[in-house]
């Protein structure tokens, strides 16, 4: 038996691979993807099932104080028009998300400080007063005081991706913080009983294999209960604009490999992964993928949020779109979940008295 089988062995026997064994994984080649790609989907259907989670996501600010190198938020992009929605805004663009069927809303935006603590605590506990809807926060990092009240306020889940695991590489990509401080984070969301989400790009500068296998290998070290894999897109008005894109092979092997290492987590199928092809929340879900994060930002400022050039839902109507998704989940014989689609683990860590049941 070859280097890769063995190792594809060991991992479905349930052992744990260390970075050699991550790192042959990720270098699968021809008939090897396909064996891997298939091992992906049988672990993802023993660990979360078939069903596909949707999750709206409402982005409701794109101003950053931040200024990392790949991201068209970033504070020295002054082309970007900046938009910030009103509190009463993100409310009812929740109760449509709520109005189409959706059990989650996530709520995103650069660091922007504008809005207080106390601002996003009131408005996850009016989501929660108002909808039936379990609330993802993606907000970036802030104290642990902060996260608390939060949390307490309802919150369900954080998603802040470690982007990478390589320290030199994080320092260089965000130059306002640290790969040690953005793990604090994590734990600190970890400790208060967030499902909690991280994940990493793909195809960055500057990384190798063995970064990915790092990324990979500190995502199961955290244990968390969900990952978001995509493509690094490069964005004209960054210091990141000549770079080429994250490769769609590598990122569905690294999403493969990830899936091995993380049988019960969510992982979606990204908006960058379905920007780089057409095909691509397709190519995800056969590999590994659970989730698809439909974008229910209203549509006067949803082009604003320019990360990246030319997101794929940029225009997509909140309607048409969830019409696609079942179309597809239909086409690949995939359910639409039902329920809240929280982390199988979660009642164990909910750690705060009161904290959420739904
Ligand atoms: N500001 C928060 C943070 O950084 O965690 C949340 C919003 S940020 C825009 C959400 C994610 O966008 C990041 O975690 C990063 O992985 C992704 N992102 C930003 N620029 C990107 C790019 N050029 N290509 C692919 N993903 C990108
Ligand atoms: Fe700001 Fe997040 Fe973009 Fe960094 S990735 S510039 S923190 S929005």
């Amino acid at each position: 038996m070859n280097f890769f089988s063995a190792n594809l062995n060991k991992i479905l026997a349930g052992k744990s691979l260390g970075q050699p064994g991550l790192e042959t994984l990720l270098g699968a080649r021809g008939e090897q993807i396909r064996d891997l790609f298939a091992a992906a989907n049988r672990v993802r259907r023993s660990g979360v099932r078939d069903a596909v989670h949707l999750r709206a996501i409402i982005e409701y600010s794109n101003y950053c104080r931040k200024n990392c190198l790949y991201c068209g938020l970033r504070r020295d992009n002054k082309t970007l028009p900046r938009y910030r929605l009103a509190l009463a805004d993100i409310l009812d663009a929740a109760g449509r998300a709520a109005s189409l069927g959706y059990r989650t809303v996530v709520l995103q935006s650069g660091e922007d400080p504008y809005y207080s603590a106390a601002d996003i605590a009131r408005l996850v506990e009016q989501i929660k007063d108002r909808q039936d809807l379990a609330v993802t926060l993606s907000l970036g990092e802030y104290s642990r005081e902060t996260y608390r009240t939060w949390r307490e306020a309802g919150a369900d889940r954080y998603l802040l991706k470690q982007e990478t695991s390589d320290p030199v590489l994080f320092k260089y990509l965000k130059p306002d913080g640290s790969l040690q401080n953005r793990l604090q984070c994590l734990h600190w969301l970890k400790e208060l009983g967030y499902q909690t989400g991280s994940g990493n790009m793909v195809g960055l500068p500057g990384q190798t294999s063995a970064t990915l296998a790092g990324d990979i290998a500190l995502m199961r070290e955290l244990d968390v209960e969900m990952a978001g894999i995509g493509p690094f897109l490069p964005h004209q008005d960054t210091p990141l604009r000549s770079a080429a894109p994250g490769k769609l092979e590598t990122t569905l092997v690294t999403l493969a490999v990830a899936r091995l290492c993380l049988p019960r987590a969510h992982l979606p199928a990204t908006t960058s992964l379905g920007t780089l092809t057409p095909e691509g929340y397709k190519l995800a879900l056969g590999c590994g993928a659970n989730v698809i994060m439909p974008n229910l930002t209203p549509a006067e400022v949803r082009h604003k949020y320019m990360i990246y050039p030319q997101k794929a839902d940029i225009r997509d109507d909140p309607v048409k779109a969830k019409k696609n998704i079942e179309m597809l989940l239909a086409s690949l014989a995939r359910p639409l979940a039902a329920d809240y689609g929280h982390a199988p683990e979660c009642c164990r860590r909910d750690t705060l008295a009161g904290a959420p049941t739904n």
